[in-house]
């Protein structure tokens, strides 16, 4: 007899996250290549990067940008300069601009409300944020202004972990708070988590893809934990939660990055799904190829000036650093082309409305 689906759900994403027989993980592969296929088609959307602020209030443990990383050159992109950057990626075919940086109280809620709605009168691209955590009347305002879209990672589902993660400053709950709040008001919501985080253990991860399906996103972006040296996961802080999780710590590898993302596609099928710039960071040769061939089907190519760019450092090496945003993007729409796939035009909005849920691939 069929088991209950949901509490059969737990533990097959528990055992395909841990699977290893390279026949076995071919179903895996070839199922979420099926189910983005069906669900959001052939077309690969591609998202225009800029990296508007690397200020940031918060410590979180990880970043390269927080206020517990060795000090970097601050910068916070003026509205021009910011239009030169959406420009370019409406010249380039994109149908969206995703503006990212710190969390940072000097892009104020007027003074990005005005951004947002000029880009918008000048571009009609769609506009997704992301932006931290920040107040319900700036939210507004931005969704007011003409904000699409909004991108806050919970990071993690395990609560403990977030907190030692994310010291004295904020809790999963807010985040997941936000989330809610941010979907009433109308906006596409976005979340994601990295993979092997020290700390993060098998039975966390499945969580935290389950969750995605709880909450029904419209996007997830899932990349590798990656190490910033003199940040204090990199020292002691990482070492400690590394012993505390035994033999259950999560790899930051590449192959348990893609085994989220084809099941992260099996859960909630019509997300929006990126093979994201860590992915491609770990692995760059075919990081990016293979998340488009096991689920993903948006990209983010970097339009953030290259003297911007060298500065926000969330993590270190990112793929395409130091390339121009013309030849990154030429690059990776040769990618996808390559990959017998064709480059979304248009906003590429949320298609998570259109049928219900699905169940996820059972694990025998
Ligand atoms: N300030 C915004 C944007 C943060 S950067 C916010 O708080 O939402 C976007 C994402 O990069 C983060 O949510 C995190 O998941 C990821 N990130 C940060 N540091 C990283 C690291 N060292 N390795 C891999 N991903 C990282």
């Amino acid at each position: 007899m069929a088991k209950d689906p949901d509490s059969l759900a737990k533990d097959s994403v528990k055992a395909w996250l841990q699977e290893s027989d390279p026949r076995e993980l071919d179903r895996l592969w070839q199922q979420a290549n099926e189910a983005r296929r069906n669900n959001v088609g052939n077309e690969v959307w591609l998202r225009g990067l800029i990296e508007i602020s690397n200020h940031c209030v918060r410590s979180c443990a990880y970043c390269g940008i927080s206020q517990c990383a060795p000090a970097t050159k601050k910068y916070r992109m003026g509205l021009k300069a910011i239009l030169v950057a959406a420009k370019q990626a409406l010249d380039f075919g994109f149908g969206t601009i995703v503006l990212q940086a710190g969390e940072d109280p000097g892009l104020t809620g007027p003074w990005m409300a005005e951004a947002v709605e000029s880009i918008k009168s000048k571009t009609n691209l769609a506009i997704t944020l992301s932006l931290g955590e920040r107040s319900e009347t700036d939210l507004k305002l931005w969704r007011q202004a003409g904000a699409d879209r909004y991108l806050l990672r919970f990071e993690t589902s395990d609560i403990e972990l977030y907190r030692q993660i994310h010291p004295n400053l904020g809790r999963q709950s807010d985040r997941l708070a936000q989330l809610d709040s941010m979907r009433l008001m109308g906006y596409e919501i976005g979340t994601g988590v990295m993979i092997g985080i020290p700390g993060q253990t098998w039975d966390s991860l499945a969580d935290d893809l389950l969750l995605f399906r709880q909450f029904d996103v419209d996007m997830i972006g899932i990349g590798p934990y990656l190490e910033v040296s003199g940040t204090p996961l990199a020292g002691e802080l990482g070492s400690r939660l590394k012993s505390v999780s035994g033999g259950g710590q999560v790899p930051n590898d590449d192959l348990t990055t893609l085994k989220a993302i084809a099941l992260a596609r099996l859960l909630c099928p019509f997300a929006n799904i990126p093979a994201t710039t860590a992915l491609a960071t770990i692995n760059p040769n075919d990081g990016r190829s293979l998340g488009l061939q096991r689920g993903a089907n948006v990209v983010m190519p970097n339009m953030t000036p290259l003297e911007y760019r060298v500065l926000y450092q969330i993590y270190p090496g990112k793929a395409g650093l130091h390339e121009t945003a013309d030849i990154s993007s030429k690059k990776i729409e040769g990618q996808i082309t390559s990959l017998g796939r064709t480059i979304g035009r248009g906003p590429g909005a949320s298609r998570r409305l259109l049928a219900p849920i699905q169940n996820p691939i059972a694990k025998s």
